[in-house]
């Protein structure tokens, strides 16, 4: 930045030598004209063997000297300034980006994922803009309105009083109107936000307007969205068209007054021709840098906006992380739970309550009980996706917190209650927790959760394409995806959240007869609402209100006639009802 600096500086000295010279030649052509000179004959002779032709020739050549410097000098600006600043933006944006992704998950409760993405794409493009183009022409303004000044002075005090009069209008006329069309640029594209989201709505929702008949209301929605959009749009394309009408206009005034004041001082011999000519091209290098002027102001004020949401995400606490003396594990596959308790960020009540269980390795454990009792949040802190705000869970009789974090999430197979699929090949998604997965590996993961054979009716095969580009699985075909995801992998523990709901019994008995005789020797941790997904686990905990209210297998459950209990009976008179 500071080569660029220089090298800007350098230019703009070279730019000021142009008018010099143009007065120069003027000047010494004039002299010339007035003496008793011999006028050639023709155009050639006065070009290439008069002294007329001498003057011109040297002159023209100083000129080529300084336009050439000066461009080239420019060009190493640009080539260190503007490079360095996409470096910048390169840095930190790989800089947010880590940060993100180990935030916990905390902090997206809070900021909603178009404001995460914000942060990342636009601010970061703004604090470029401050590294890049503010920085540039912050010293431009500097350095050329230092030289074009020094050499007015050096000219005439007097002309160069009348010739700035005009300027700090420009600049305080192009501030207010960046400002403008940044405020309302804004406001446009947050209109423009909402008629896109709008328009993706209907469309995902096409089938249900046609069912529905909305067609029409929905059409009258988007009108009256896209009419608000154009009156604001048209405004500003019309404040956008004033502003170079109006900047030219105070350019002329400047050089009225420069050809109006100087016209007088040359007739009265203070100033020469030349010096006119030298002036007006001063005004016009000043033009820009001076408007900038007003330009820059805002666009550092944007960015300095910008760096602070940034800084938020940069100073936010990781939280989750190793510890500083974290160990590496051998895994057996116990996992134990200590007077544990937790209750989510910003929220005053406990979902876990001092919760204390013990699974013992290979162990194959359940966990029931009503929808919000809090099994999804249980088994999150296992993989620390959150940690408890009191007790410890210890693995192998290791506290969490002192086992090495990516060692620990790599010991573990988790399938969350929400299947997420990348819009990328099925393949690709199965593999997507291991490194170099073989095609045998993602086949045989395929195979073990009872989805291969529906991969290979697809005409690609493992190579079809899911999501947005490609084919929509059905619910069924997506949690069996999610779980040769988990399966690949290998894991000691395996995590199931509800992940067979969505699958028939006949498939589901399949796959469970598979885990029990591939996974032995695995832990294996189940919610389910389905008492026949859990039946066999060797213990089966009822959640109730954060805590266990009840514990057993299947059968002493039943014995204990409590909520367990009432829990089948109303599944078995669900599906007697459902055959029926
Ligand atoms: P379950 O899996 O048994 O249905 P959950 O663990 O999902 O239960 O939820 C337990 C409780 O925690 C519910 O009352 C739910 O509203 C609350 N909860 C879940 N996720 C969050 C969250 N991110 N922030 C605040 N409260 C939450």
């Amino acid at each position: 930045m500071v080569l660029g600096a220089l090298f800007l500086t350098g230019a703009n000295f070279f730019l000021v030598w142009i008018p010099v010279l143009i007065r120069q030649t003027m000047d010494e052509v004039e002299a010339l004209s007035d003496s008793n000179y011999d006028v050639p004959d023709s155009l050639f002779q006065t070009l290439f063997s008069s002294e007329a032709g001498i003057i011109l020739a040297e002159n023209s050549l100083y000129l080529l000297g300084s336009v050439a410097l000066y461009g080239v000098l420019l060009f190493a600006t640009r080539q260190t300034l503007i490079v360095s600043s996409r470096k910048v933006e390169f840095d930190m944006r790989n800089q947010v980006l880590e940060k993100l992704m180990k935030l916990p998950q905390r902090f997206y409760a809070k900021f909603s994922s178009g404001e995460v993405y914000v942060r990342s794409t636009e601010d970061i493009n703004k604090v470029r803009e401050y590294y890049g183009p503010v920085i540039m022409y912050s010293i431009n303004t500097i350095t050329r309105a230092g030289f074009v000044i020094t050499m007015m002075y050096l000219v005439n005090k007097e002309l160069m009083f009348w010739a700035l009069i005009p300027l700090p209008l420009i600049s305080v006329f192009a501030y207010w109107i960046t400002g403008y069309i940044h405020k309302h640029s804004t406001i446009i594209q947050e209109q423009y936000s909402v008629l896109a989201g709008q328009a993706k709505e209907t469309f995902s929702s096409i089938r249900l307007i046609k069912a529905y008949n909305r067609i029409d209301s929905e059409q009258v929605k988007f009108e009256r969205l896209s009419e608000g959009y154009r009156k604001k749009k048209l405004r500003l394309d019309m404040i956008e068209s004033l502003f170079h009408p109006a900047l030219n206009f105070l350019i002329g005034i400047s050089l009225i007054i420069v050809i109006w004041k100087g016209g007088a001082m040359v007739i009265e011999g203070i100033i020469t021709i030349g010096n006119i000519a030298e002036f007006l091209i001063y005004v016009a290098y000043l033009i820009w840098p001076v408007a900038a002027l007003g330009y820059t102001t805002n666009r550092f004020q944007r960015s300095l906006a910008s760096w602070n949401r940034i800084e938020e995400v940069l100073d936010e606490d990781v939280e989750i992380e190793s510890s500083s003396e974290a160990q590496s594990i051998d895994l057996k596959g116990s996992i134990e739970f200590k007077n544990v308790s937790f209750k989510y960020p910003g929220s005053e009540e406990k979902v876990i309550n001092n919760v204390s269980f013990k699974i013992e390795a290979g162990q194959n454990v359940a966990f029931v009980g009503r929808t919000g009792s809090g099994k999804t949040t249980l088994i999150q802190l296992i993989p620390r996706l959150f940690d408890p705000v009191e007790g410890t869970i210890l693995i192998d009789g290791i506290d969490l917190k002192s086992i090495n974090l990516d060692e620990l999430r790599s010991l573990i197979g988790y399938v969350p209650q929400e299947t997420f699929l990348f819009s990328d090949t099925i393949g690709e998604n199965i593999a997507f927790g291991v490194e170099d997965a073989s095609k045998e590996m993602i086949e045989g993961a395929a195979e073990k959760a009872q989805v291969k054979e529906n991969i290979l009716d697809f005409e690609k095969k493992f190579e079809t394409i899911l999501g947005e580009r490609g084919i929509t699985l059905s619910g069924g075909q997506k949690q069996r995806t999610a779980i040769a995801r988990a399966l690949i992998k290998n894991p000691g523990i395996l995590i199931f959240d509800d992940s067979l709901s969505a699958v028939d019994t006949k498939t589901e008995e399949a796959i469970l007869k598979h885990l029990r005789s591939g996974l032995s020797g695995k832990t294996t941790i189940m919610i389910s609402h389905r008492i026949s997904t859990i039946k066999d686990a060797d213990i089966i905990h009822y959640l109730k209100d954060g805590s266990i209210a009840e514990s057993g297998t299947h059968e002493e459950l039943l014995a204990k006639n409590g909520h367990y209990t009432s829990m089948y009976n109303k599944q078995i008179l669900e599906e007697e009802l459902a055959e029926i």
